[in-house]
């Protein structure tokens, strides 16, 4: 084991080379749903309805490399944005370390194990259905908490 702090307690998010930028992801799946955001007062609810590039079992992009291509709306999330994105979960990784918080006891970079972000109950795996099989004017009876 190496004496050092871990880079994601000592560096920046501007900081961090691509391999480490990715592995901050813990791959809950929560910002992969449709969201929807209230026009009166720009409160964002979120859906269990998946992207239709979500494999809805692995609650993982079915197609990362070029899913700005083909889903023009996803976003491009960078150390310049997360700081404006404020509808990405408290529990995003990217978020917390933005805000200058410590990443959960949960997270795989600490447990060394990706099953215990679904075991800490953030992943969104389980109960989603795809944003291909549910119309636009249904989407509002999918809303689910936190
Ligand atoms: S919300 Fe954050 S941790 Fe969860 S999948 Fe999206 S980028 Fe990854």
């Amino acid at each position: 084991m190496s004496d050092q702090p871990p880079f994601y307690e000592t560096k920046r998010l501007h900081e961090m080379t691509s391999h480490e930028w990715e592995s901050l992801c813990d791959g809950c799946g929560k910002c992969c749903v449709v969201l929807l955001q209230d026009e009166g007062d720009d409160t964002v609810y979120r859906t269990n309805v998946g992207c239709r590039l979500l494999d809805l079992k692995t609650v993982r992009c079915s197609d990362y490399e070029n899913r700005h291509a083909r889903v023009p709306s996803c976003v491009r999330l960078s150390a310049d944005n997360i700081g404006e994105l404020t509808w990405m979960p408290d529990t995003c990784a990217y978020r917390l370390l933005h805000e200058g918080k410590p990443l959960p006891a949960w997270h795989p970079l600490k447990t060394g194990d990706p099953g215990s972000v679904e075991r800490a109950g953030i992943s969104v795996k389980g109960g989603l259905v795809s944003e291909t099989e549910v119309a636009d004017e249904d989407l509002e009876d999918h809303i689910v908490e936190g």
